[in-house]
């Protein structure tokens, strides 16, 4: 087997820049000795690979299991990539539609607003890092996590580091790079355990939401948890979602 060794020269372009030291947009030089794999190349630069849609060397495209080789200049692309390389195949597979998420456990926030807007996204607090991984990778679905080291992780096909600390910014970002507004089924989903709502008689709420007669005297429609039994009507905080919905995603809640 060949060993190179040498320096290559990669460049990261648009969204990317996000994961490179500020001010440095110019090309990164990466020193070698074995042949590593453009994925590990890539990444030891700050990128994690589910960001990375497009590797070019010259005007040919590149898959991120092939070798760095010595003389290579590469150009790294996000799914942001300038219209004139549009027609060239991506490296990030298609997301399942509509999209499911994993959240890790410093996006809870993230996590109620998606499930508010009727997407199926798993998330537990304490939920340790290989589970995060291993249930995006088993059911197919697009981790959301601030940790690049936790989106480095092979497993790990699909998946979106949010640019911002903020959830509803956060929010505004997964929205935008999903096309969410256009598959939501807003407050279809239970926001506590993203279980599936379904309508339910108001005779058959009156017992167990006798502690609330307000709510009782005043609404007319719910719905209750398939999985938890929560029981949801479109109160104070239906209408501040809605506000809140129209405002990030663009969209009008029913
Ligand atoms: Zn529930």
């Amino acid at each position: 087997m060949r060993h190179h060794c040498g320096v290559a020269q990669i460049t990261f372009h648009g969204s990317l820049l996000f994961f490179r030291p500020r001010g440095s947009a110019g090309p990164a030089s990466v020193a070698f000795e074995r042949d590593p794999s453009i994925k590990d190349a890539i990444e030891s630069l700050g990128v994690p690979h589910p960001e990375v849609d497009l590797v070019l060397s010259g005007s040919r495209s590149l898959a991120l299991e092939a070798r760095l080789e010595a003389v290579d200049r590469l150009d790294v692309f996000g799914l942001d990539r300038p219209e004139d390389l549009a027609g060239l195949p991506g490296l990030i597979p298609p997301p399942p539609d509509p999209p499911r998420f994993v959240a890790d456990g410093h996006l809870g926030r993230l996590a109620r607003y998606l499930r508010i807007l009727g997407f199926d996204c798993w998330y537990e607090r304490d939920a340790e890092d290989d589970r995060l991984a291993h249930v995006a990778a088993e059911e197919n679905r697009i981790l959301l996590t601030r940790d690049r080291g936790l989106l480095k992780r092979s497993i790990v096909r699909l998946g979106y580091l949010p640019r911002t600390d903020d959830a509803a910014g956060q929010f505004g970002e997964v929205s935008a790079r999903y096309s969410l507004p256009s598959r939501a089924r807003p407050f279809s989903r239970c926001v506590r355990c993203n279980g599936l709502l379904r309508p339910v008689e108001r005779s058959a709420v009156l017992e167990r939401l006798a502690d609330q007669p307000r709510t009782l005297r005043y609404f007319d429609s719910f719905s209750e948890c398939s999985n938890c039994g929560s029981i949801y009507w479109p109160g104070s905080h239906y209408e501040r979602m809605s506000r809140f919905l129209k405002t990030y995603a663009g969209l009008d809640a029913p």
